[in-house]
């Protein structure tokens, strides 16, 4: 069966009392209909009070990134095991802020979801493409040498992996992609997850997700839930989005 997942990814946001008043709506709130899942991946120092205030209800929560390595001399980084002794389920990898604003490669992408798998966490690998390869007509290709990195790295593990599919244009945007451009990349997605032997992989997509557009793209058929920011942060839309 699919892994079909919302997953909110709260960024760089958030403080002790706003937190507060968000964990505890959804751990009152969310019941999982059918198995569907939901989580949120909050900023590191607050997994200790997410794992305070959601252990016990439907809602997982994770990391928005680990280290690929295991221990040692990096300052600042945070390594798997770290955050899996808080109970994480899952860890955020690759998302196009960090590629972006940290150089992180394919190759440090596919360590770090082989770290967190090596911790015994659900790697939420996103891929994605920016505005000008799509307009250079790149999307494809793209797509395919971040998942193909990914799947080469993993081997038989890829489907123990979660994709999110966001595209980087429609990050924080507002403009969304519509469900038929996002179900085009999920498909071919899917054949090389499926030629890999893990077509049971969940594929999320990622990208100016509302309440509003939530069921369009949940109605796609490759499309296995969400990775959503910004409303991630609102408890009704949020709910609103896991609902959809
Ligand atoms: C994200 O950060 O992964 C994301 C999809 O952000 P937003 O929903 O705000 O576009």
């Amino acid at each position: 069966m699919r892994h079909k997942l919302v997953a909110g990814n709260w960024k760089m946001n958030g403080g002790l009392a706003a937190n507060a008043r968000l964990l505890d709506r959804l751990a009152s709130e969310w019941r999982a209909p059918d198995g569907r899942a939901m989580a949120v991946c909050v900023p590191a120092p607050y997994l200790a009070q997410a794992q305070s205030a959601l252990a016990g209800s439907a809602v997982a929560w994770g990391a928005q990134d680990v280290s690929e390595h295991a221990a040692g001399a990096y300052t600042g980084e945070v390594s798997a095991t770290m955050v899996a002794e808080f109970g994480c389920r899952y860890a955020i990898v690759g998302h196009s802020e960090r590629r972006r604003l940290h150089g992180e490669t394919d190759a440090v992408v596919s360590a770090k979801a082989r770290a967190a798998l090596s911790a015994g966490l659900t790697p939420i690998a996103c891929v994605g493409e920016t505005l000008d390869e799509r307009e250079a007509g790149e999307t494809d290709a793209v797509v395919a040498r971040q998942i193909g990195a990914l799947i080469g790295a993993l081997g038989s593990d890829t489907a123990r992996m979660v994709v999110a599919y966001e595209p980087v244009w429609a990050i924080g945007t507002g403009r969304t992609a519509t469900p038929a451009q996002a179900q085009a990349v999920h498909e071919a997605l899917r054949e090389r997850l499926v030629a890999a032997g893990a077509g049971s992989v969940g594929i999320l997509y990622g990208g100016s997700v509302k309440a509003a557009n939530a069921a369009a793209m949940f109605a796609m058929p490759d499309i296995d839930g969400a990775l959503v920011g910004g409303a991630s942060l609102d408890a009704d839309e949020f709910l609103a989005i896991g609902r959809a």
